[in-house]
């Protein structure tokens, strides 16, 4: 059967007197980038894909995993079972429900190295990442080019939501000057996660995110809001504020997080009993050629993004961008060890 016409597909929402047809058009236009493509970011896809976004760039760094599936929508038990890369998985599920879409998916790390490209030509950033060094870098890199970015975060049953608009409201640092030390944050893996409260958070983001694109600016929310589903409670904070003035992003100017190089080159990833490696400089890896290699000593699968082989109770999956995902170790000086052992540096 044939794709429905535009004017079917989107008929309901175009019917929206806040929208309208003029809405839709320039909806329709709209580059946006989506860095995190989990449970937040699955959602936020999938809505803005439906309605109708010109193009929809997705960066993700992680492989589907089995405990994604309880929460993270579109993703099947197949990604699973091929470890597909969450961003092309993505791109693959949200073609079949939109093809009037371009979408961009990028399986890649958000880096202050790799954000000039992703960035490029986009008019809003929307957060479905889970770690605060991503979402203190979106604000630097935002905040400095004055475009737009809708933070979003859960975990529990709690969110928060904020719509930051460099130079009108106030930025993640107005809010939170600085990230908490490691560890002091509760995490999906220490205080677990329900899916509604990650599907209001993806919900709320993504009507903001059409109040932007389709011109309604005046619509957009001020507030930082915040809310809890079990028990039932929610906030509403600082509807009316302003940037601060003594903010180091907002006032000083200053962009610690944009002009670091990458802080480390190991980071323990959120929920996944695993840890992340990153080369020390960007690199480009002919999986083939080291799928060949491998070959002589483990068993390996290779799909069109990333190879995978167990070694020693660990499960690696190699990525073009040169990084590596080791799965089974929590300990990141343990997995750097295995990893120059098996894979050398
Ligand atoms: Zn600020």
């Amino acid at each position: 059967m044939d794709s429905p016409d535009t004017a079917t597909r989107y008929s309901r929402q175009v019917r929206f007197p806040l929208i309208g047809p003029a809405g839709q058009e320039r909806l329709g236009a709209a580059r946006i980038l989506l860095v995190g493509c989990g449970a937040l970011g699955a959602g936020l896809a999938e809505m803005l894909v439906r309605s109708g976004v010109g193009t929809l760039v997705l960066v993700d760094r992680d492989v589907v995993d089995a405990t994604n599936l309880g929460r993270q929508s579109t993703y099947t038990n197949e990604d699973v079972e091929r470890r597909l890369p969450k961003a092309a998985a993505l791109a693959h599920h949200l073609a079949a429900f939109n093809p009037l879409v371009k979408l961009v998916p990028c399986v890649t790390e958000f880096t202050p190295a790799t954000a000039p490209e992703l960035l490029a030509d986009v008019e809003l950033v929307l957060d479905g990442t889970d770690n605060l060094e991503t979402r203190y870098l979106i604000n630097d890199l935002c905040v400095r080019a004055a475009m737009p970015w809708i933070y979003g975060a859960c975990v529990g049953s709690s969110g928060m939501t904020a719509n930051i608009v460099p130079g009108e409201t106030p930025c993640l640092r107005c809010l939170f000057p600085d990230p908490p030390p490691p560890g002091t944050l509760e995490t999906c893996e220490t205080a677990g996660i329900i899916a509604p409260a990650a599907m209001l958070v993806a919900s709320v983001q993504a009507a903001e995110a059409l109040k932007f694109l389709t011109g309604a600016r005046a619509a957009v929310r001020r507030s930082l809001l915040r809310f809890e589903l079990w028990p039932w409670r929610c906030f509403e904070l600082g509807a009316a504020a302003a940037p601060r003035a003594d903010c180091p992003c907002c006032a000083e100017r200053k962009f610690p997080f944009a002009e670091a190089a990458a802080s480390s080159r190991t980071a323990v990833l959120c929920g996944r009993h695993s840890v992340q490696l990153r080369p020390a400089s960007p690199l480009r890896v002919e999986l083939g050629v080291l799928a060949e290699r491998l070959a002589r000593f483990h068993q390996v699968k290779q799909n069109d993004w990333v190879l995978h082989f167990e070694a020693e109770g660990v499960h690696f999956t190699l990525f073009e961008d040169g990084r590596a995902l080791l799965t089974g170790v929590n300990d990141p000086v343990a997995a750097r060890t295995l990893f120059d052992r098996i894979i050398g540096t």
